[in-house]
């Protein structure tokens, strides 16, 4: 499933260690997040003060401004001031640990930390941070949709839908009340390089809603003429 910029959790990699860098920019990126590099310490202030992302791995020993210090100047901007931040730093900086909490890192990680474990605690900070970006379930009124199990359920009954249903449902819902085009949905549901009509849209959609409200129950789902689709903000509420 791919995700477009305007959903995919941005991450900055601050990091002099090319390998490594490289090495945790593919294994984010295969987990869907967007990724930005930077190696030098004042290289990635002048980007974090340009365009924040949704999260920081920041190395400790950096050439330019050091970790350390962007966290501080971090933590003292209020754009920034609750950026999820995790610091690494090599074996024998531990005893610098208690500093860098007490400069606002959310998490620490020590060199050389295995992969899994580092992915694990950037989303449970994203968790944290923006629950409705990477939640494992998303509602609205009687709607129910567990990304982990691939289950929908409305009114406590299973809905079945096929995979093109679920990501598209999984898209809207996300973010109730945004009109995406069909070609937006295109790009998020079916992926960038897919060739297809932007009618199909029309007709999974169709689809989605026979399935979802059995023609008797309300319709979740707004066309918005001219525009697209959105997931109808108000569903849900009195
Ligand atoms: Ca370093």
């Amino acid at each position: 499933m791919t995700r477009d910029a305007l959903s995919a959790p941005r991450i900055l990699i601050v990091e002099d260690e090319a390998a490594l860098s490289m090495l945790l920019a593919y294994n984010l990126e295969a987990e869907g997040f967007l990724v930005e590099r930077a190696e030098r310490g004042d290289d990635a202030e002048l980007r974090l003060l340009e365009s924040p992302p949704d999260l920081v791995i920041l190395d400790w020993m950096l050439p330019g401004v050091s970790g350390i210090e962007i966290c501080r100047r971090l933590r003292a901007r209020d754009a920034t001031r609750t950026l999820p931040v995790i610091m690494l730093t090599a074996r024998g900086e531990e005893g610098e640990r208690v500093r860098g909490l007490s400069v606002g890192a959310d998490d620490y990680v020590v060199k050389p930390f295995s992969v899994p474990e580092l992915m694990a605690r950037v989303r449970a900070l994203l968790r944290r941070a923006s629950p409705e970006r990477i939640a494992g379930r998303l509602n609205a009124g009687d709607i129910e949709l567990d990304r982990e199990t691939h289950r929908v359920r409305r009114a406590g009954r299973d809905i079945h839908l096929g995979p093109t249903e679920f990501r598209l449902l999984d898209y809207l819902l996300e973010k109730p009340g945004r009109v995406f085009t069909r070609a937006q949905l295109l790009d998020a549901v079916w992926g960038m390089s897919a060739e297809i009509d932007e009618r199909t849209v029309d007709v999974h959609v169709g689809r989605l809603r026979k399935v979802l409200s059995r023609g008797r129950e309300r319709d979740p789902i707004r066309t918005v003429r001219g525009a697209g689709y959105s997931f109808d903000e108000t569903f849900g509420r009195a």
